[in-house]
């Protein structure tokens, strides 16, 4: 046996790695930087918790990722291979986190999780002086492109401080990268895509795409009824745009004795975290969630994602839906589609981009009416900032911007954040909102020319946005069949 896999053998217990993995972890010890593209639930976490068992001395591997709510999972997975990790953002206390860097400056922990915006604190790079940053792993990195569907302003600066750590060997890892994406990801980081990119192939044979479509609420409910009979004793995701929407769908599941729970931003934290636990646990078996349910998500045999309304692009749904049949086995993915949900999509993304102003004034009013935006929260936000329309989501869209820039940080009030930094002119310049906006509306536009292609296989659809060579028609999505 080859001594690489002897020792996965004996950290982590598996018999073979897999493809591309080795790949992977062979280039990074050969201290190349690289740029890899894996599926979701294709293990991706195991190329840098394998570089963290060859730690020596003061060397760590220092993960940067987009989610603090994924790190505390993430810590617990390499824990639970022996690994020396832990992670440090904004859920923990002042001192926590200061112990934690008290360590980390004495030499503790091989394996380090943070948030982009960990960089902005002194402390942090007083803690990192006394280490050798092995390995610079940047998760998710479709977030440093302006054309990728989640773009991160605060990662266009990681490269900077790379080199400030004296230019470690990168790993940048994603599972949603087009070939604009790619390109725009190897500019950023140095890269040379011909020599530095690995494509673990974002195939995903086992799963069957089906686009349904609606007329009416009552129909997508009944369809999705059907749908879930159709599962029974299987687990699955049903996802939606807004929680209006999934309250009203939850509302009706439960009339009809459906087993689920709820996954959205509107629960506190807590009730989220148990909630995904009952779930991922399987102690029940579906859930009702919004995008920010599954980033990271472990649970292999989750055998149908359910899309009540359409996502934002095709990288979006590709991920969601890729939550489904981690374990190999089939799955699939229903896409509940009405003419209407359209016009939600079209009009969230009016929203999704507010104007400078706008964003100016929501930071203004958190700063200065600290103590009754904490207790009122959103609600009395909205009523300062809106006027009209109840489906106006241009305060959250904000409060998410701000949060993102490192303006507002979480805390533990009703409302959940508070104002630390005036948002600055460079952070505007950085995140054009409306150049984000014609991006999505690109995007937005893609999707759509997919569910309405209905003489080409989806998966094969999907594989061309994505830039991969052409395979087999799966033989199983909508398509396939009805042209069987
Ligand atoms: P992602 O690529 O989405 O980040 P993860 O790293 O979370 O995926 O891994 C998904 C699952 O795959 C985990 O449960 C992990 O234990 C499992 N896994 C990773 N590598 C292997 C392997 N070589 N053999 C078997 N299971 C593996
Ligand atoms: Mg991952």
């Amino acid at each position: 046996m080859n001594s690489l896999e002897k020792h996965l053998h004996e950290k982590f217990k598996y018999q073979s790695f897999r493809f591309p993995q080795k790949e992977i972890i062979e280039k990074t010890i050969a201290r190349e930087s690289l740029l890899a593209l894996m599926p979701t639930g294709a293990g991706k976490s195991l190329t840098y918790q394998f570089a963290a068992t060859l730690c020596q001395g003061n060397e760590m591997v220092l993960v940067v990722s987009p989610l603090i709510a994924l790190m505390q999972d993430q810590t617990k997975n390499a824990l639970a291979y022996g690994i020396e990790a832990t992670f440090i953002n904004s859920s923990l206390s002042a001192e926590q986190k200061e112990s934690r860097m008290r360590q980390i400056g004495e030499g503790k922990y091989t394996l380090v999780f943070v948030a982009p915006e960990r960089f902005r604190k002194p402390e942090f790079w007083n803690c990192l002086a006394a280490r050798r940053v092995k390995l610079f792993v940047v998760d998710e990195a479709h977030c440093i492109s302006l054309w990728g569907h989640d773009f991160r302003p605060d990662y266009s600066k990681l490269e900077g401080y790379r080199s400030r750590l004296g230019s470690p060997p990168l790993l940048a890892l994603t599972a949603t990268a087009t070939p604009d994406v790619q390109g725009d990801i190897a500019k950023q980081f140095g890269l040379n895509l011909a020599s530095d990119l690995i494509l673990g192939g974002l195939e995903r044979p086992n799963l069957s795409l089906r686009v349904l479509e609606t007329y009416g609420d009552s129909e997508k409910n009944e369809k999705l009824l059907e749908l879930i009979l159709a599962h029974a004793n299987e687990s699955g995701i049903i996802y939606f745009s807004l929680i209006q929407t999934l309250e009203a769908a939850a509302r009706f599941l439960y009339k009809n004795k459906v087993h689920f729970q709820k996954y959205h931003g509107d629960l506190p934290p807590d009730q989220r975290r148990r909630n995904q636990n009952d779930f991922i646990s399987g102690k029940v078996p579906w859930i009702l969630a919004t995008p920010a349910f599954g980033l990271g998500i472990d649970k292999s045999n989750i055998r149908a994602v359910i899309h009540y309304e359409i996502p934002a692009s095709i990288e979006a749904y590709y991920q969601e839906v890729g939550r489904a049949g981690r374990d190999g086995l089939p799955a699939t993915g229903y896409f509940l589609y009405d003419e209407d949900d359209l016009t939600i999509q079209m009009q969230f993304l009016n929203w999704a981009y507010p104007e400078p102003e706008f964003i100016e004034k929501v930071y203004d009013l958190i700063a200065s009416r600290a103590d009754v935006v904490s207790q009122g929260g959103f609600e009395y936000l909205r009523e300062q900032m809106v006027f009209k329309n109840k489906k106006d989501f241009r305060v959250n869209a904000a409060v998410s911007i701000l949060t993102r820039w490192g303006c507002l940080e979480e805390t533990v009030t009703p409302f959940g954040f508070k104002a630390v930094l005036a948002p600055t002119p460079e952070n505007f310049k950085l995140e054009d909102q409306n150049v984000l906006k014609k991006e999505h509306q690109k995007k937005l536009l893609s999707l759509l020319r997919y569910i309405q292609n209905n003489k080409e296989c989806r998966l094969q659809q999907v594989y061309f946005y994505f830039g991969l060579k052409k395979k087999e028609d799966c033989g199983a999505c909508d398509v396939c069949v009805s042209l069987k």
